[in-house]
């Protein structure tokens, strides 16, 4: 049984999760819908994949106090506790159910994420389940990718998987300095990738948290990354105590949905489709938006202006 320490958010838009897994072991997990779309057509949860993150990308909250790994069981618990709070019965009845395995964490260091995307289709009656990886794709992790992609070939055909390598950049020398671990190339990236992409399943993810001076040329792409089976998404880089310390500024407006970017264009001139997410500048202030961290807010001295602002309210 997983204990809820407190929580923030609003109950219609996305609500973050303290909760601990095993005695003295703290997580967050989050759910959320994307307005104007009702939960019954899209519904995301975000769980923990461990217990604070040892790659500490240099714009996250989450990275740091690392200390273990949950198991199968707690990876799971967060996901009932999440459903058992709208679904009790189980049965999710949403056009697209989502779970993200990054609310804080590299899954693809954990191999219980493994056994959870295993038990996930006969847990819960959800006919529109999709769970969703997002990697930098630290080095050493063949295995875990390997059977990765006999799992997503058994358990979720035919689009009902996503897969995400995070790149934010295409200059290798600050990717390493935005991701400071070892990791694969892009060549071994590209190679992973031509592997797991199936026809119909969707296409491989590239994700570009894109911060100012962060180069994304579309020349160094198209040399690895065939737009039939990867698509760019761009995301702003979102407000986190790691980025204003790091003096990373994001790239794109999170207040300006409709401006236009030249790099967007260059990309979707290469032949790439191209994602400009945007969520909403709402879910900033509730800090759940990706690389926050509530935990990092609590202990900080001096708020950041334009996030994690809602009260966080400690469970009765
Ligand atoms: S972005 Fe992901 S991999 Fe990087 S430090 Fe945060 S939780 Fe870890």
């Amino acid at each position: 049984m997983i204990k809820v320490h407190a929580s923030a958010g609003d109950e219609d838009l996305a609500m973050v999760y303290i909760v601990e897994t095993s005695p003295g072991n703290l997580v967050e997990c989050v759910e959320s819908v994307q307005p104007p779309l009702p939960r019954e057509k899209k519904w995301v949860l975000l769980v923990s994949t461990m217990f604070g993150c040892p790659i500490g990308c240099l714009m996250c909250d989450a990275g740091g106090h690392y200390h273990g790994k949950p198991t199968r069981d707690e990876i799971l618990a967060q996901i009932d506790f999440l459903v058992d709070k709208r679904f009790p019965d189980r049965i999710i009845p949403c056009d697209q159910f989502k779970i993200q395995f990054a609310r804080m964490g590299e899954p693809s260091l954990n191999s219980q994420v493994l056994d959870v995307l295993q038990e996930l289709p006969q847990r819960y009656q959800a006919p529109g389940l999709m769970p969703s990886i997002s990697t930098v794709a630290p080095a050493g992790t063949r295995r875990f990718f390997d059977r990765l992609l006999e799992i997503k070939q058994e358990y979720y055909p035919a689009g009902h998987f996503q897969f995400q390598v995070s790149l934010h950049t295409t200059d290798t020398e600050l990717r390493d300095r935005f991701i400071p671990v070892k990791k694969w190339s892009f060549t071994q990236i590209a190679e992973y990738g031509e592997h797991f992409f199936t026809p119909g399943d969707r296409k491989i993810t590239l994700n570009f948290a894109l911060a100012q001076d962060m180069p994304v040329d579309p020349v160094v792409l198209l040399r690895f990354f065939n737009p039939e089976k990867f698509l760019i998404k761009i995301t702003p880089l979102n407000p986190t105590y790691r980025a204003r310390e790091n003096e990373l500024v994001s790239y794109v407006n999170p207040l300006s949905a409709g401006q236009k970017y030249e790099l967007i264009q260059a990309l979707q001139d290469a032949g790439y489709q191209v994602i400009l997410s945007i969520g909403e500048t709402e879910e900033n202030r509730i800090g759940s938006n990706c690389g926050q961290y509530l935990r990092t807010h609590l202990s900080s001295e001096l708020p950041i202006e334009d996030g994690y602002t809602y009260q966080v309210k400690p469970s009765p």
